[in-house]
């Protein structure tokens, strides 16, 4: 399979102006319907970003020029495309969204009928539609017809409050960085019985009043809210809302792994995570843990192939199969306050959670630069330590260690990092094994 230029880790993702262009989004629209045999229904949404105007105009022309019949869901979150692909008994789905990144990057996503995202081999062929312009339009009376759909919405938010059961008057406070999730996400937890307050909850692709990336540097208020009102739990997404990270009661960010080891705990069955994801996974579930390449459609895959009762990245994109293939942050944010409903506080069951100590490192490394760099990295890293256990390359370096410690040394597919997950049994081993792997990548850099 030829290396893949236009589509990353999660869609095609860039810069608006240099690497995203309504030309691209116009010519993506016409390559995914000559893929779907130049007929059939895509389902088309897209987050609060100020470019998905003219984005939505340019896909949608595409396709309607291909003899593609287009369903405008209008702004959604994420999950809603996914959903209502399935749902509407759509051919394919479109979302417009850069997820987390800043205001002035865009991005196209696209997703199968069973709700589930693009396989890297689906959007292989995509690209070399793209590549090779081998895209035809129709004859005037074969072009697509374009409809408008509000109502997908209100099945989604009834359907999404019918998979939790929340103790009435459970205080939420919900930031959604004025991303997609703003009309949505509020709504349904109020519908579920919660008293919500929201933050960021008004849409707008500026995102003025925090970045989208849920981290602890941008969620402050939200922080200092859940104290300031003695909320029970707090819930902040990413700009398209298919992620979610929560702030207990006493207002600390939940760390990553432990809170997805929490929730994994809750199903019967196995469950899928990433090579990034840490020792407590399998220490917490009850079936077998399956790792896959870091992206939610590796996960989504072998949630399939295995039959999985669940599956997660660290990152907080949770996929739920008995609702739907696409990772939904609205309803794992109902799905911890179900949670924190039924057994109590969240600090108390996050502290039952083994924890060791871990480190997370990007360095900043440019697109082509980390081809380079990580050319190397296997036989560098291995030859730097004497105790390794395991190698495994599926995605990354990620080095296993005699005394259970392990770290992972990867190119981040959406943005210009190599990135350095670690954990250990002690705080001494976890920065020296850091030291060793950042001098070896500033060494290659
Ligand atoms: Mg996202």
């Amino acid at each position: 399979m030829a290396a893949k230029k236009l589509f990353g880790t999660s869609g095609i993702r860039g810069l608006i102006g240099s690497e995203v262009t309504c030309e691209l989004a116009l010519n993506v629209g016409k390559s995914l319907a000559y893929y779907l045999g130049n007929e059939g229904t895509v389902v088309l949404g897209y987050d609060t970003r100020t470019t998905n105007d003219m984005l939505d105009q340019a896909i949608c022309a595409g396709l309607l020029e291909s003899g593609v019949d287009v369903i405008k869901i209008g702004m959604v979150p994420t999950p809603l495309v996914g959903y209502a692909a399935e749902k509407l008994d759509a051919d394919a789905g479109i979302m417009l969204t850069a997820s987390h990144n800043p205001s002035r990057y865009n991005g196209i996503k696209l997703w199968n009928k069973n709700g589930m995202a693009y396989t890297s081999s689906q959007e292989a062929k995509i690209e070399e539609i793209y590549s090779n312009k081998d895209y035809i339009s129709v004859t005037w009376d074969k072009v697509g017809n374009l409809s408008y759909n509000e109502e997908i919405k209100g099945q989604y938010i009834d359907d999404l409050v019918d998979m939790v059961d929340i103790k009435e008057g459970l205080k939420v406070v919900i930031d959604c960085a004025s991303g997609a999730g703003s009309e949505i996400s509020p709504l349904v937890f109020r519908k579920a019985g919660c008293e919500v307050t929201t933050l960021n909850s008004q849409p707008d692709g500026f995102f003025p009043g925090r970045n989208p990336e849920p981290n602890a540097e941008n969620l402050q208020t939200l922080m200092k809210t859940v104290v300031a009102i003695g909320a029970d739990l707090g819930i902040a997404h990413d700009g398209d809302a298919d992620r979610m990270i929560t702030i207990d009661e006493n207002g600390n960010i939940s760390p990553f792994d432990s809170l997805l080891a929490l929730i994994s705990k809750e199903f019967d069955g196995d469950v899928v995570t990433t090579v990034d994801a840490g020792l407590c996974m399998d220490e917490s579930v009850k079936g077998k843990v399956f790792r896959t390449p870091v992206g939610d459609v590796n996960v989504a895959e072998v949630i399939i192939a295995e039959n999985a009762a669940f599956g997660g990245e660290p990152s907080g994109t949770w996929l739920h199969p008995d609702f739907c293939m696409c990772p939904d942050g609205i309803l794992s944010g109902l799905r911890m306050a179900e949670l924190v409903s039924r057994k109590g506080k969240l600090s108390k069951l996050l502290d039952e959670i083994p924890s060791y100590p871990n480190i997370r490192e990007k360095i900043t490394c440019s697109k082509e630069a980390k081809v380079e760099v990580m050319e190397n990295m296997e036989e560098l890293l291995e030859a730097a330590f004497d105790d390794v256990s395991d190698i495994n390359a599926i995605d990354g370096v990620r080095l296993t260690f005699d005394d259970g410690s392990w770290v992972l040394v990867r190119p981040s597919g959406t943005e210009d990092y190599i990135r350095i997950t670690l954990e250990s049994r002690s705080e001494d081993r976890a920065e020296e094994i850091r030291k060793v792997c950042v001098n070896i990548i500033n060494d290659n850099l």
